[in-house]
């Protein structure tokens, strides 16, 4: 955002004063004076402002954390639950363990959310636009891929028409839109992988639904081209900058 709208939206700074300090060259983005109304400004940024008799800390320069956990079945995609562990205490286990700080965790929050029993790949990040980004995604947002098994296997000329109904688009229950075309493949007769470009609530289970089966069990492989490849259940790990510069 630009500094002048981002300083005009603090609750508390006067607009017209706000201005007058960028323009004196009193507002400071990571240690450097910066005038220009333009200049970009983030979450991540540490930005101070010097009044007459003071320097007033507007914003902190934290660091922009995203992590691929492979979630465990059994856990819930919370930040808080009263009955069940949650995707934050295991990161939690993870650093108690390891003997280091889990303070940071506090500002984590989980992009898109698994079911309790299903299994796998999992974004966490403290980056709202990170999540907004994967979130929202349309056909071309970042792709989730999910492996699956079904209760009743499929003859082969079902198999055909459940691919060609979810590449055209299926209604579920509840929703007047039909699902952004997808990808189905058959692994076997009652195993499936399926890559999705959206996200609806439990998605997968209702699209079988729909088409008149069951998931009995449900493994997400892959989101954002982010794959678990070294990461046995519960286990996890900070993504690369090559890899965060991926997500956008
Ligand atoms: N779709 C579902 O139905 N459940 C999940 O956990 C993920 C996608």
């Amino acid at each position: 955002m630009r500094l002048d709208r981002w300083l005009t939206r603090q609750p508390q700074l006067n607009r017209r004063h706000a201005l007058s300090a960028l323009a004196a060259g009193r507002v400071r983005v990571n240690g450097a004076t910066i005038s220009d109304p333009l200049h970009e400004v983030g979450p991540f940024d540490d930005i101070h402002l010097s009044a007459p008799d003071a320097t007033v800390c507007l914003q902190v320069a934290r660091c922009p954390r995203h992590i691929l956990l492979n979630k465990p079945a059994g856990v819930v995609t919370a930040c808080h639950d009263p009955e069940h562990p949650t995707v934050i205490d295991v990161l939690r286990d993870t650093l108690n363990a390891r003997g280091e700080d889990s303070a940071w965790l506090a500002e984590i929050h989980h992009v898109g959310r698994l079911d309790r029993a299903t299994t796998g790949a999992l974004l966490l990040t403290n980056d709202g636009d990170v999540s907004a980004r994967i979130s929202d995604a349309g056909l071309e947002g970042p792709a989730k891929r999910y492996r699956m098994g079904l209760e009743r296997p499929l003859t082969e000329a079902e198999q055909e028409s459940a691919i060609a109904q979810v590449r055209q688009g299926v209604l579920l229950e509840h929703d007047p839109r039909p699902t952004l075309p997808a990808q189905l493949a058959f692994l076997t007769a009652d195993q499936v992988r399926l890559t999705l470009h959206e996200g609806r609530h439990h998605h997968v289970k209702r699209l079988w639904r729909s088409l008149g089966n069951r998931v009995v069990w449900l493994h997400r492989e892959s989101v954002a081209g982010l794959s678990l490849e070294g990461l046995a259940p519960g286990e996890w790990r900070e993504l690369t900058r090559e890899e965060c510069s991926r997500l956008g």
